[in-house]
């Protein structure tokens, strides 16, 4: 119960008439179907070091072009905001605590890796860190505040969890997780602290040239060709560990420290657990789309990302013609009291997953965010202020979330959002205040009505 592992993306995206690939994370009994493929790592020389600083070659996902591309990357900062990067490890629980077999990576500067070698991703790693970081400092984040994460590159093909009897038998569980990236909030007395993980791809995944392929999930692509990615899970930590710290607390959700963690994620009741995910994965999701440079903001071809991921789009990808981010009665009543389990495939547009109202709530911050003008920096520093104050309960906010009323904790959250100072500014022009109340109708229909005329609406906006 008091472990959590907020996934970015399950990277199973299976349609009723293409074969299924089941990579629903589950308990497993040790085999995998799709084993996941392990690269090889390389002797690092004496010019190898862990400290990510020098001119490296990348192969990331240039957005616009949906084109894996090799370039040529100066990388100084990435080091400011994780403490190792391992390779080659298997981290699971073993006696009492977690622990890592495994290596700190070594690279070269200037030396060409095989694209599917340990080092190439942790360089493609560190690159995308490297942008996070540059990106941090220029809205005039002192890094050095902000605790360090670790980042393990091929972490595990499977985690112990345990074991149980069932019969005469004693069956022994495995976790398994591939084509994934997750941030795990570990306790630093347990272990190191926060880490991310990226997770080996699975043979099947991997079957694909330089050419993203939009017939298969996620492009094709493993998730460590993406900054995004690897942004929006720093996101994570970002939120949980500087933002919020130890004061997540308020949300039932404490961090690992104990081993006894079998009956987690799957039993936190539904309704809770997804008012938690979307908040985490809203936040996570907007601190990526800022602090990656602009472009990988896009994911042309990139199925199950493009549009549903790119912040700026009024459209989700659809199979089925046009569908829009709007949360209607029906869908935030999905979202609010059904009870199916919280995993989703993550292509199919269904409102129980967080990742999909999210999706609608960005799409207004963006949205407004332009109408004001803000800048990137502005943009960003106004959405960590309504993080501090979800914390400190503003608006009850957090009351709600533990009454379960999805609908109050939704209009707390707007409530919050628009008693930013940017909306209560005398000098907003009424033109702007019209186009944020009707955008504000047009993307939240359900709840438009409730918050404008709800008790803590910032009075300056919409009446
Ligand atoms: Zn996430």
């Amino acid at each position: 119960m008091r472990y959590f592992i907020l996934i970015l993306l399950l990277a199973s995206c299976g349609s009723d008439d293409k074969k299924t690939v089941e990579q629903k994370p589950e308990f497993i009994r040790d085999i995998s179907p799709m084993p996941p493929v392990f690269f090889e790592s390389f002797p690092a020389d004496k010019k190898c070091a862990s400290n990510f600083k020098g001119t490296f070659y990348t192969k990331l996902v240039d957005g616009p072009s949906g084109r894996i591309v090799w370039n040529k990357k100066e990388i100084s900062n990435s080091k400011k905001l994780f403490s190792s990067m391992y390779i080659n490890s298997v981290m699971g629980f073993m006696g009492d605590g977690i622990d890592v077999i495994g290596s700190k990576v070594k690279v070269c500067p200037e030396h060409l890796y095989p694209e599917r070698s340990l080092e190439q991703i942790s360089i493609n790693t560190a690159a995308s860190l490297n942008d996070v970081a540059n990106s941090l400092e220029s809205y005039r984040v002192n890094t050095n505040r902000i605790p360090k994460v670790s980042i393990f590159i091929q972490p595990s093909k499977k985690i112990y969890v345990g074991s149980r009897d069932e019969g005469d038998e004693t069956i022994h569980y495995y976790y398994l997780l591939a084509n994934n990236a997750t941030f795990n909030n570990y306790e630093s007395s347990m272990y190191e602290g926060p880490g991310i993980n990226i997770y080996p791809a699975s043979e099947e995944f991997l079957e694909f040239n330089d050419q993203v392929d939009s017939t298969k999930m996620f492009g094709g692509v493993p998730f460590w060709y993406f900054p995004f990615v690897v942004a929006h899970e720093y996101g994570h930590h970002y939120l949980s560990n500087y933002l919020w710290g130890s004061k997540e607390e308020k949300f039932n959700f404490t961090k690992l420290n104990t081993p006894s963690f079998v009956e987690f994620p799957f039993n936190k009741k539904t309704n809770e657990k997804r008012m938690y995910g979307f908040l985490h994965e809203l936040y996570a999701d907007y601190f990526a789309h800022y602090v990656i440079i602009g472009k990988n903001r896009k994911f042309k071809n990139v199925r199950c990302l493009e549009m549903n991921r790119e912040l700026e789009s009024f459209e989700y990808y659809s199979d089925f013609g046009d569908v829009f981010k709007i949360l209607s009665s029906s869908r935030l009543s999905t979202f609010s009291y059904d009870e199916e389990g919280d995993y989703v495939q993550p292509c199919n547009l269904v409102f129980t997953d967080k990742y999909k109202v999210a999706a609608i709530f960005n799409y207004l911050f963006v949205k407004n965010n332009k109408t004001l003008n803000l800048s990137d920096q502005k943009s960003f520093k106004l959405m960590e202020s309504v993080f501090r104050k979800i914390i400190a309960n503003q608006f009850k906010i957090i009351d709600h979330y533990k009454n379960n009323d999805t609908d109050l904790f939704l209009i707390s959250f707007m409530n919050i959002y628009f008693d930013s100072t940017v909306f209560k500014s005398e000098k907003l022009e009424i033109a702007k205040k019209e186009k944020i109340c009707s955008d504000l109708e047009k993307i939240l229909p359900a709840l438009s009505n409730e918050i404008i005329y709800s008790d803590d609406f910032n009075r300056n906006l919409c009446n």
